[in-house]
């Protein structure tokens, strides 16, 4: 597992690249975890580090989230908008703020329909947040029993609709996930990625369980680096601590590719 302190080969490969991409997850990465969800704003010192960065031009800076791609340029507060990927890959806002969404297949949209009908007849929709091609339970906020509560009144009629259909079923930190099989961050990671060429270098950062398969993505195209006060097991080749780990990694970023800014990301 490499440290800030160890990514000298890193940096040089990316000095040297015809383009670079930096890829996000946005809470918990960026922004430590708000039990008001819309109050989860940057650690101090992230707007401006990402505004520096987005406005130096030489690096294509990239938002993948769980979230709804309309959440984040509030929640970002910056005046240039960077690429936004909402709902782990099926919308996208462009810095120019385009929209654009991906059309669900029938099968999916009906599975997700029946989802939400489970959580409705239980009266939990106050818990629920829809997204596009996805269900989330949250219970951050709740004591551990009434989560447990709730994880046991909606998991068996969820797990049986992720059995029938091509929904998957996941957890994450402070709930339950129902989500098409086409919504992950590593199909996110590998779009945005298959738009560049080989030569691009990329990082992508993520706290969560959700990032575990984009780090795999990512593999053949730079680092995958955990984002965590604690070490876990992860596809990740390196960790930061954050806030202050993070805010180093990237005014390095910064810095390296303003050092060799003759070859600009546009
Ligand atoms: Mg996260």
């Amino acid at each position: 597992m490499l440290r800030l302190s160890e990514l000298n080969g890193f940096w040089s490969s990316l000095a040297s690249a015809q383009r670079r991409c930096l890829l996000l997850d946005y809470d918990g990465t960026l922004a430590p975890f708000r039990v008001e969800r819309d109050k989860a704003y940057p650690y101090d010192g992230v707007r401006e580090a990402l505004s520096n960065m987005i406005a130096a031009r030489h690096t294509r800076v990239v938002i993948i989230s769980g979230r709804t791609a309309h959440e984040i340029p509030a929640l970002l507060g910056l005046k240039l908008l960077p690429e936004i990927w909402g709902s782990h890959g099926l919308e996208r806002i462009s810095p120019d703020g385009e929209y654009t969404p991906m059309v669900l297949p029938e099968d999916i949209a009906a599975a997700l329909s029946a989802a939400r009908q489970e959580s409705d007849e239980r009266s939990l929709s106050r818990y629920i947040e829809d997204k596009p091609g996805c269900l989330a339970l949250h219970w951050r906020g709740l004591d551990q029993q009434e989560a447990e509560q709730l994880r046991r009144e909606l998991l068996p009629s969820w797990a049986e609709i992720a059995d029938n259909s091509r929904l998957q079923l996941s957890s994450f930190d402070g709930g339950l996930e129902l989500r098409s099989e086409l919504a992950t961050k590593a199909n996110a990671v590998t779009r945005v990625l298959t738009e560049e060429s080989p030569e691009c270098r990329a990082a992508y950062l993520g706290d969560d369980l959700t990032d575990e398969d984009a780090f795999a993505a990512i593999a053949g195209w730079g680092l995958g680096i955990l984002v965590r006060k604690e070490l876990r097991e992860t596809q990740a080749s390196a960790w930061l601590i954050p806030p202050a780990e993070l805010l180093a990694f990237l005014a390095e970023w910064d810095e390296t590719c303003a050092d060799h800014n003759g070859r600009r990301h546009c």
